[in-house]
């Protein structure tokens, strides 16, 4: 049921088909994008970050949750969203939790683009715009290290030891964009947040593919067609990008090859299609 991909460092774990549902979690980073399907493995972590209150991507949250319950998860998870949707939310999960008189509890997070929160440790969690009918947010994860000072380096060991002793600042932070996730909207979302662009792994959707779906239709409903990477192909400076929520318009078994012979090989080279094996689509 389950696709599992490996993105450099990170794994990501789900399924997501455009429309019908999409949940990601990636493991090494203890976080689940989305909550349109409920794997059971997902129950297993804290973190979840919806982008967006379409079904497709929060239907299964409830479901998701009492899994948690199953589970013995004594805390309820901590469930990061856009501030528009926190409200409706919780009234949602209220009537659910009246309907099995078992409370559906979380630790809602509501942002906004811009702000940013830290999730644990050294790794912290900025939301941006996305462009889509409702409410909905990208969100970009960033690991803070502290390097030397740049213009300390080549200095001897001892002799900086010496200036930290003496109270001098001798090293700095630097946030580095380990992963992005940007599904349902506009590709302006590129140009708005180019920093996208930088992230070591970079988990986007692409809608559609080819002409089966032509350009004026994907952006009508606020997707990316595959022309739109196309056209940015020179900017993605990401080690990966993992293209997820396909339509079903396309056969798993297909993807690759139309990727093969429509993107330009650089970029192709980069390009991870989220796709099961076989040519159905999970469900
Ligand atoms: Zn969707
Ligand atoms: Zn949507």
């Amino acid at each position: 049921m389950l696709t599992t991909v490996t993105a450099g460092p990170y794994t990501i774990r789900g399924v997501s088909v455009g429309g019908v549902y999409t949940s990601l979690a990636v493991p090494e980073l203890q976080l689940v994008f989305d909550a349109g399907i409920s794997p059971r493995s997902a129950g297993a972590i804290d973190t979840i970050l919806l982008s967006h209150g379409h079904a497709d991507h929060i239907g299964a949250l409830p479901a998701m949750l009492g899994i948690r319950g199953l589970s013995g998860k004594q805390k309820p998870p901590r469930v990061v969203m856009p501030a528009e949707i926190v409200d409706d939310l919780r009234a949602a999960l209220g009537a659910l939790s009246k309907l099995q008189r078992y409370p559906l509890e979380i630790e809602a997070i509501g942002m906004n683009p811009g702000d940013e929160i830290t999730l644990r440790g050294d790794l912290r969690v900025r939301a941006v715009r996305t462009f889509h009918p409702v409410p909905s947010l990208a969100y970009i994860v960033t690991r803070r290290v502290s390097k030397l000072r740049p213009d300390l380096v080549g200095l001897a060991g001892p002799e900086i030891a010496a200036r930290r002793r003496a109270g001098e600042e001798v090293s700095e932070h630097e946030d580095r964009i380990e992963l992005a996730y940007a599904t349902d909207t506009l590709v302006s979302v590129l140009d708005h947040s180019p920093e996208l662009l930088k992230a070591r792994v970079l988990i986007m959707e692409c809608t559609f593919l080819d002409e089966r779906k032509t350009l004026e239709a994907a952006r009508a409903g606020c997707h990316i067609h595959l022309d739109e990477v196309i056209e940015r192909a020179e900017k993605f400076e990401n080690e990966h990008i993992v293209m997820m929520h396909l339509s079903q318009l396309y056969r798993p078994d297909e993807v690759a090859g139309i990727l093969d012979a429509r993107v330009p090989p650089a970029l192709r080279a980069k390009i991870i299609p989220f796709t099961p094996r076989g040519s159905h689509w999970p469900g």
